[in-house]
């Protein structure tokens, strides 16, 4: 027999593929080893399922395996296993627990030869130890999780805070769960001063203002780095501002977007700079693309990974779209979100990731890297509107490796519901809206966004 961990690990890593990767490596196995290899990949999907108590929510489709079988011919066997290891393989918890939680489940590795003679179903014992193929390096990755606008109600001019804040998160904690980093725009102000810069008597002027104690919750929540860089950071003024970021620091996390500043944290000891931009003139500005590739030129001296995040770009259902121009919103300009990405990107960030649309869009592989042109909304409780499609929300996945290349990820789809609480959504709506316009306005893109969700590179031509 020549099954061993190695085989398996190339098995997972087909199965996030293509069935016709699948198939050529079905070729390769004997019929006996396809079945002990299905046991141990039952075992195994098993052992991983049952670490995640949702898993029947969870909007798992496997419609590209599922077509691909009535193709499969020869390799349906494989297909088949292949199949419910993707399904174990693409829940939160085997995404986070990866080949150590199960591989303890399959039998110990031994030197064994390599899969090339055994044409026949019978398994031969080994006649003596040859070295092993290599052994997979496990090579680092960084899972960073992020969601758009953040605004858990607010106290200004009067109280619209839930009685309970922690339920604002609650219905999609599973989703906050599993990276290795969370981060969120924080849209609104935590402090205790009443000094608002903005008229809220005029109509739609707003001035976001939450308690200190919010920072705790943000925490609890699993946040660990909160952008501060838009156009409500300042609704309280310099001091407002400065308030806020001192919470957010004192509560253990880390805010980014303080004008010329990159925030630093690591991770797996993989160190990680963040910078935050706006439009407005108090922050760093997108609209200042030779300032901004500097910062980001800085922060890449001194970092592993560098993640831009930007608030920009035209707001509402009608703002969908992502185009290689600037964008205005009543008259203001909101950037060119397609040139300030690629630039920063070609400066020397790693990962983009947008929001102030109010509405998902699409996702961009510019370099390698990944480029979210906007997040949506995420908590927007009696304060944004979730009219239509501004409803649909979603957590991002992004996996990196160390160098930031992108190498995997998962948009976990959300429903706002009517009061700006954040729902896990059944029907996949901002899935649907990130395919469709990823499609429309990326089309060349190397990406490739399943139905459930998934995000991956095309496979290699020549593997
Ligand atoms: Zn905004």
């Amino acid at each position: 027999m020549f099954i061993n961990r190695s085989v398996i690990t190339t098995v997972a890593h087909q199965s996030q593929k293509s069935w016709q990767d699948l198939q050529t490596l079905a070729a390769e196995l004997t019929l006996g080893n396809r079945i002990l290899l299905r046991l141990l990949i039952c075992t195994a999907s098993f052992v991983v399922g049952v670490g995640y108590g949702d898993r029947q929510e969870f909007p798992i489709s496997l419609e590209p395996l599922s077509t691909a079988k009535a193709n499969a011919g020869d390799g349906l066997q494989l297909v088949n296993l292949a199949t419910r290891l993707e399904f174990a393989l693409t829940t939160p918890a085997a995404i986070t627990n990866s080949e150590p939680e199960w591989s303890a489940e399959l039998p110990p590795e031994s030197p064994e030869p390599t899969p090339e003679e055994p044409t026949e179903a019978v398994p031969e014992p080994t006649p003596e130890p040859e070295p092993t193929p290599e052994p997979v390096p496990e090579p680092v990755s960084i899972r960073i999780r992020a969601v758009g606008d953040i605004v858990p109600g607010t106290n200004y001019p009067n109280n619209h805070l839930h009685p309970d804040p922690r339920q604002l998160f609650a219905a999609v904690q599973p989703f906050l769960e599993g990276g290795d980093i969370l981060f969120g725009n924080f849209e609104s102000t935590m402090t205790r001063s009443n000094a608002a810069a903005k008229d809220v008597r005029r109509p739609n002027v707003f001035a976001f203002r939450n308690p200190p104690e919010y920072a705790q919750l943000l925490k609890q929540m699993g946040f660990d780095v909160l952008s501060v860089a838009n156009n409500h950071a300042y609704d309280f003024g310099r001091q407002g501002f400065i308030d806020t970021v001192a919470n957010i620091e004192a509560a253990g996390m880390t805010a980014v977007g303080v004008k010329d500043q990159v925030a630093y944290t690591e991770v797996k000891g993989v160190r990680i700079g963040w910078i935050g931009f706006s439009t407005s003139p108090n922050q760093n500005s997108i609209l200042a693309l030779g300032s901004a590739a500097s910062l980001v030129k800085q922060a890449e001296a001194n970092a592993d990974i560098v993640v831009v995040s930007f608030h920009g770009g035209a707001e509402g259902t009608g703002a969908a779209h992502t185009r290689n121009q600037t964008e205005y919103f009543f008259g203001e300009n909101r950037g060119n979100l397609v040139e300030f990405s690629r630039q920063m990107v070609a400066a020397g960030a790693d990962l983009v990731l947008g929001h102030g649309p109010h509405i998902p869009r699409a996702l961009e592989i510019y370099q390698g890297r990944l480029i979210a042109y906007s997040l949506g909304n995420f908590v927007g409780y009696r304060t944004l509107s979730t009219r239509g499609a501004l409803a649909y929300s979603l957590v991002l996945e992004a996996e990196l490796d160390d160098q930031g290349n992108f190498q995997r990820g998962q948009i976990y789809p959300v429903l706002i519901e009517r009061s700006g609480i954040p729902q896990r959504s059944t029907r996949s709506e901002s899935i649907a809206l990130m395919r469709r316009l990823t499609a429309t306005d990326f089309p060349a893109t190397p990406l490739v966004i399943t139905p459930d969700g998934r995000l991956q590179l095309p496979a290699p031509a020549n593997p």
